[in-house]
């Protein structure tokens, strides 16, 4: 009963164990199968070694019993063919041997017997060695599975352990730690003096240091440190170790694990290098110049040290794109930086491209496009800034080798020196970048210190022209919405695209400011397209984020319809858009329709036809003639916001925008009122019967992203208002 109890044990909780018994005696085999069965087992028989084998890959047992002598193949011959299966590597084989027969039991283990019994066998006890060699082997087995799952593990996370004990001088390390370290696969320990020998020269030091800390302080430790592969390659690793002491206090062990983490830092160092260096030409990029700027005028501000920022711009850069192609540019700009770096660097100051370290200021830095800029610290006098100018307005002026051609090229520089010329970043800059214009406008090739002067509008004429006509291809403009607001209930109807320009130097610059110009030089035309394809664009994604019947309101300026293509331009943007005609809203100056020519009323109904609505902007402020107001397809007039700036307290701008509310309703117009700043201007508009209002009462114009949570919003309010209705 007892032997059962302990067989039934050991069984239970798996299904039945197989065992197969080998043995050519018949009466063997029987004995066998009968105490084995009542143990619990299933019982497999073969009669040879060769019978056994086939047996074995057929139904893989859990255990083998075999004996030794047996004809055909041997228990030994079997034995050793089990174990070069893979299903046998590890079965725990009991071989039956005769007694005192000791040449067997060697033979046995040698063959990669498990354990071996002597014949006689007695029944009884065998299957109490039969279980504990099975409880044994699955033990061994969970052990495999584990190591092999934490060996996974190691080598996924590219995690190497090491131990080291002092007294044997010896690191035993795992498997990965060896890939890690570089070394032969298989190698098991190191010395102290190897494991050294592959940190890297610069870290060999720090590292001992760190393990000396961890016996003195008997903490934990992280270090980071670097690797130096056979090749000279880095590699990144991370370091946590303990240090084990005895009950003396005395340190026995040290252990811990290193982690690969190139990958990770090589990463990291790419997106470092992505955010704050010029991918062109490795330069810092604009975004860490002026964190740059911010520190080294703090710093020169203590130290009471002048400050130099030279603003370079390229003369007639343009031109080499577009005779040589984007990648001769790409090149001259490089060979540019480089130039750069290295007068600067000359002149004792340093340029600091991403591979070197410095504590100086000085900074060259690429703006964008053919644009740097050069920060000149620890002067000792700013006449020092003239004569690095000097240089590298020399410097750049020598011939380049391009493709194989020689191109020339003359940089415009500009200074300003802080604190005289500028207190702050912004203005330093700003100034710097006066002074440029400044020395474009005599001639190129030659530099100049700001003085305020400077700010005349001339200049500042000459500097927004040369800006404007790069603005587009630099992606500087962006588009600002204003909701459009039906007065009787309150919900946004519409939106009006409103141009912006964010300059190279950040400054949001409203319209008023570019807008004259760019239609002075027909920069308006490739910008107006722009506006045109954008703000449609937009319209379609507030259309298919839950807001279908938004209207998008664009302005147009009359040079844009001297071209003869608007209508053309506009069911481009339209079609790109996949955005219906009637959700498009032009808004144009009285101005063109006043002109006495053809084009633009051909053009005016040709936009018509394609069910675009059409909205005269600023009513009020030009001619105001009825007689254009009947004699065009309008849909909508905007009452200026001049007027709206008076209503209600001032009579005359009450009675104007009286006057043009009626004279619309008579003409069945809609009417907007522009520029609605107050309850009072939105009741006044209530009670005399104007269709929608725009104005700051309700939202400035904002980004795409603000405005689209104004109509969320927009939306809760009208859901709420139906609720409480019904
Ligand atoms: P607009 O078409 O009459 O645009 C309305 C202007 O009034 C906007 O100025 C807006 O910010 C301003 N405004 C809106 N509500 C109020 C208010 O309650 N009070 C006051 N004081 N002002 C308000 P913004 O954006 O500076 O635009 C100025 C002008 O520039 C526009 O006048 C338009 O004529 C022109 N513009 C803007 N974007 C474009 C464009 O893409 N193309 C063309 N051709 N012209 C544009
Ligand atoms: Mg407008
Ligand atoms: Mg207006």
């Amino acid at each position: 009963m007892a032997t059962n109890s302990v067989m039934t044990q050991v069984t239970k909780d798996v299904t039945p164990a197989r065992v197969l018994v080998i043995d050519d005696e018949e009466m063997q085999r029987l004995l066998a199968r009968t105490t084995l069965e009542q143990g619990g087992f299933v019982v497999d028989e073969a009669v040879h070694g060769a019978e056994a084998l086939e047996r074995f890959r057929k139904d893989v047992p859990d255990l083998v019993l075999m004996d030794v002598r047996m004809p055909v193949l041997n228990g030994f011959e079997a034995c050793k063919a089990i174990r070069q299966t893979p299903e046998g590597r590890h079965t725990p084989i009991l071989m039956l041997t005769g007694l005192d027969d000791v040449e067997s039991i060697e033979k046995a283990y040698a063959s990669g017997a498990t354990d071996f019994a002597v014949k006689p066998i007695n029944w009884l006890i065998i299957g109490h060695r039969l279980s504990y060699m099975l409880r044994a082997s699955r033990a061994a087995e969970q052990l495999r599975i584990s190591e092999a799952r934490l060996g996974n593990a190691q080598r996924i996370a590219h995690l190497g352990y090491w131990e080291w004990r002092p007294l044997d001088n010896e690191l035993l390390i795992s498997q990965e730690m060896c890939q890690i370290l570089d070394l032969a696969s298989g190698t098991q320990t190191i010395t102290r003096e190897e494991f050294l020998a592959r940190i890297h020269a610069d870290d060999r030091d720090f590292v001992e240091e760190a393990l000396a800390r961890l016996q003195e302080e008997r903490d934990s430790s992280t270090t980071e440190y670097c690797l130096a592969g056979p090749d000279g390659t880095k590699k990144h690793v991370v370091q946590q170790a303990e240090v084990l002491f005895n009950q003396g206090g005395k340190e026995i062990c040290y252990q811990g694990t290193v982690q690969d983490v190139t990958e990770h830092k090589n990463a990291e160092e790419k997106i470092r290098l992505l955010a704050y260096y010029d991918v062109l030409t490795g330069l810092p990029n604009r975004r860490s110049f002026l964190e740059q700027l911010g520190m080294s005028i703090k710093r020169a501000q203590r130290r009471d040290e002048p400050l130099a920022m030279l603003f370079l711009d390229l003369d007639r850069f343009k031109r080499i794109n577009d005779s040589l192609g984007h990648s001769a540019g790409d090149e001259l700009l490089r060979e540019v930086a480089s130039r750069l770096v290295k007068i600067v660097r000359a002149t004792d100051c340093v340029g600091r491209p991403f591979s070197e370290d410095s504590h100086r200021d000085d900074l060259v830095s690429r703006f964008g496009g053919d644009e740097f800029v050069v920060l000149l610290s620890e002067l000792n006098r700013v006449s020092d800034a003239a004569s690095v100018a000097r240089r590298l307005s020399e410097d750049l002026a020598r011939p380049y080798e391009i493709d194989g051609q020689t191109v020339l090229m003359t940089a415009s520089i500009g200074i300003a020196v802080h604190p005289n010329d500028g207190v702050g970043a912004e203005s330093l800059i700003r100034n710097a970048d006066t002074a440029m214009y400044c020395a474009k406008d005599r001639g190129g090739s030659n530099f100049q210190f700001y003085s305020e002067s400077m700010n005349s509008s001339a200049l500042e004429q000459l500097r927004l022209e040369s800006q404007l006509d790069e603005a587009l291809s630099r992606d500087e403009f962006e588009l600002f919405y204003q909701p459009q607001i039906e007065i009787s209930n309150g919900s946004i109807v519409g939106a009006e695209a409103l141009l912006r320009w964010r300059n190279r130097l950040d400054e949001l610059i409203p319209p008023a400011n570019f807008i004259p110009l760019a239609e002075e030089t027909g920069l308006i035309i490739p910008i107006g397209e722009w506006v045109l394809h954008s703000a449609c664009l937009q319209a379609t994604r507030w259309h298919e984020t839950g807001f279908p019947e938004l209207r998008m309101a664009v302005n147009l300026s009359s040079r844009q319809f001297s071209k003869g293509e608007l209508s053309t331009v506009v069911s481009a943007a339209l079609g790109e858009a996949k955005l219906t005609p009637d959700l498009l809203d032009l808004e144009l100056t009285e101005s063109i329709l006043m002109e006495d020519r053809e084009e633009p009323i051909r053009c005016l109904q040709e936009l018509k036809s394609l069910g675009i609505r059409l909205s005269i902007d600023d009513f009020g402020t030009g001619y105001s003639s009825l007689s254009y107001l009947t004699r065009f397809p309008l849909t909508s007039l905007k009452i200026d916001r001049s007027f709206l700036a008076g209503v209600p307290t001032n009579p005359q701008h009450v009675g104007v925008t009286r006057a043009i509310i009626s004279m619309a309703q008579s003409l069945e117009l809609k009417v907007t009122a522009e520029g609605v700043e107050t309850e009072e201007a939105l009741d006044f508009l209530r009670q005399h019967g104007c269709d929608e209002a725009q104005g700051f009462l309700f939202s400035r114009p904002v980004p795409a992203e603000e405005f689209y949570e104004l109509l969320e919003k927009n939306r809760r309010r009208d859901d709420d208002r139906i609720a409480i209705a019904s």
